[in-house]
C-alpha cells in the first residue's frame, strides 16, 4: 500500500524555534533545551528566547549571558558604490559587542577605491558549527551517525514528523510549498528511496534514544 506525505511547507527553522533534546555540556547528561516565542515583534530580532537549565545537574545558560559560542552577530548591507555607481557593494561586519552597534559599516568599491558607509543596515545571526549542534553551541542529542553523514532532530515532534516522510512512497506538496521547505531542503541521501531502510533504522535508533528521555 502506499504511504503518503504531504509537504506543507514547514521549515528547519520552525523546528528550531522549540524545545530541543540536547546533551548538557557539564554532566553529559540529556536534558532540554527550553524555547518561549518572543512577546513583541522587534525590528530585527523575531526569535523568542532560549535557555537552559540542566535537569540532572543545573547547569544553566540563558540568552542574557549572550553567549555566543556557536555563531556571532553580524551587519548586513548592500547598495552601490556612491562616488562612481559602478560596483554592488555588500559590506558585511561581526558584531564583536552587540551592546554597542557602529554607526556604519563600509566596503571599498574596487574600480574607484571609494569606500561607501551604509549607516543603516540589518542584524543577522549566523552558526559556526552548522551540523547537529543547536542555540548556545549545545549538542543535539538526537543525532546518530550513517554512512552518509550524521542524522538528527531538534526535538521528537521532528523525528515523528521525518519518519512519516521517509517512510512515505508518495511525497506531495501543497501549492504553497516552496523551496524552503524543511523537506525540500533535506539532503539527497535522506530522500534517496534506495536508502530508506538504511535510514529507517537509523531513526528506530532515534527513537529509542527518545525513549530514555525523562519528561
Ligand atoms: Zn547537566
Ligand atoms: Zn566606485
Amino acid at each position: 500500500m502506499n504511504k503518503r506525505h504531504l509537504d506543507h511547507g514547514i521549515t528547519n527553522y520552525e523546528y528550531y524555534l522549540s524545545n530541543q533534546d540536547v546533551i548538557c555540556p557539564q554532566c553529559k547528561l540529556p536534558s532540554v533545551l527550553s524555547y518561549s516565542p518572543c512577546d513583541a515583534q522587534t525590528q530585527y530580532f523575531t526569535e523568542g528566547h532560549f535557555s537552559f537549565t540542566c535537569k540532572n545537574c543545573l547547569y544553566t545558560l540563558n540568552g542574557s549571558k549572550q553567549n555566543t559560542e556557536n555563531g556571532y552577530y553580524y551587519a548586513r548591507a548592500d547598495g552601490r558604490c556612491r562616488k562612481c555607481g559602478g560596483q554592488w557593494l555588500y559590506p558585511k561586519e561581526k558584531l564583536v559587542n552587540s551592546g554597542s552597534l557602529p554607526k556604519y559599516i563600509e566596503q571599498q568599491c574596487t574600480y574607484c577605491h571609494h569606500f561607501t558607509q551604509f549607516e543603516e543596515y540589518t542584524i543577522h545571526f549566523e552558526y559556526d558549527k552548522q551540523l547537529g549542534y543547536t542555540k548556545f553551541g549545545l549538542d543535539l542529542y538526537l543525532k546518530t551517525p550513517t554512512r552518509w553523514g550524521d542524522l538528527f532532530v531538534y526535538n521528537q515532534k521532528q523525528l515523528t514528523n521525518l519518519k512519516a516522510f521517509v517512510e512515505a512512497n508518495l511525497r506531495e506538496r501543497t501549492q504553497n510549498t516552496g523551496n524552503s521547505s524543511y523537506y525540500s531542503r533535506l539532503p539527497a541521501w535522506i530522500k534517496s528511496a534506495r536508502n530508506r531502510k538504511e535510514i529507517l533504522k537509523a531513526l528506530l535508533r532515534l527513537e529509542q534514544m527518545a525513549t530514555t528521555i525523562q519528561p
